[in-house]
């Protein structure tokens, strides 16, 4: 695994000086040597969900499954297609991949709108650098913690600007306001300036909605990004302050989609303690740190 310390990097070092840690329960100290915009979502979400999936490790159930693995199936043709000029070379790809994925009618039909976008998407950009596609990341922010993450897409145009792009399959498209607000944007774009050594202010961040052909971006200032790293090591030790009571239950949009629901006292008040007793006897053990 790489880790690299950039010049943001320096800047921000003073508030990463601490071991990271959460206390799990009475004698075990669980050591948090990484962060992800995945983790951080969930948290801001909600904390009793928090701790299930990334303080207990429990599975979280899957309660969209056709929505994940059609966006999975489109992610791959994206990055398996993404030096291909026709429709024909893509419908190949997506032929190829089909029987790898299960979703239900409605979705097959936005297969090829899903391509036949992305061709002109895709050829709008010919003129810039391919930088990377499904590029795992991990930004060092003091030693041992780190930052990390999968970006789906990054390209450089030729006046040296930075595009990274998420491609979505949601039914909604997210706003430039909530791009502004997304703390997976904003990791992102630390993450690739101190990747690629460029400033902030070269980076745009963007979710690209193939099926409704919509590309949503915003750019950052160097403040808003330094300000979010600072409220998220805030964060982290507000995690770390944390007793296995502390985490609670947080009503939320995503509640219905929520695999932990079952224990959840929410919705479960009489039965969610026994459902989460029998989901912790029934855990498979996690693999090793590597
Ligand atoms: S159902 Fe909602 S409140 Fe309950 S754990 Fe899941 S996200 Fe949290």
């Amino acid at each position: 695994m790489c880790y690299i310390i950039g010049w943001l990097g320096t800047k921000i070092a003073p508030y990463y000086l601490q071991k990271i840690t959460i206390i799990t329960n009475e004698n075990q100290i669980m050591f948090i040597n990484k962060v992800s915009p995945s983790k951080i979502k969930v948290y801001d979400e909600c904390k009793l969900k928090y701790k299930f999936k990334y303080v207990d490790y429990l599975q979280e159930k899957s309660t969209n499954t056709d929505a994940l693995q059609f966006g999975s199936y489109i992610h791959k043709i994206f990055e398996d297609g993404v030096g291909s000029t026709t429709t024909e070379e893509l419908n190949e790809i997506a032929g190829i991949l089909r029987s790898n994925y299960t979703f239900d009618k409605q979705r097959e039909a936005k297969i090829d709108i899903c391509i036949e976008n992305f061709l002109v998407f895709n050829n709008s950009l010919s003129s810039c650098e391919q930088v990377s596609t499904e590029q795992f990341f991990a930004v060092e922010l003091k030693q041992g913690y780190a930052v990390n993450g999968i970006i789906d897409r990054v390209v450089k145009n030729k006046d040296g600007g930075y595009l990274v792009i998420d491609y979505k399959t949601s039914k909604r498209a997210s706003t430039k306001r909530d791009l502004f607000n997304d703390p997976q944007m904003l990791l992102y774009a630390y993450a690739v300036s101190v990747l690629y050594s460029v400033p902030i202010a070269s980076i745009t961040l963007s979710h690209y909605y193939p099926h409704m052909d919509k590309l949503v971006h915003v750019k950052f200032t160097e403040a808003h990004v330094l300000m979010y790293m600072k409220k998220l090591t805030q964060k982290i030790w507000e995690i770390r302050k944390k007793k296995k009571t502390d985490f609670y239950p947080q009503i939320n949009q995503f509640c219905d989609w929520c695999g932990f629901k079952d224990m959840c006292p929410k919705f479960n008040p009489t039965t969610y303690a026994a459902e989460h007793a029998k989901a912790l006897k029934n855990k498979k053990p996690r693999k090793a740190w590597k």
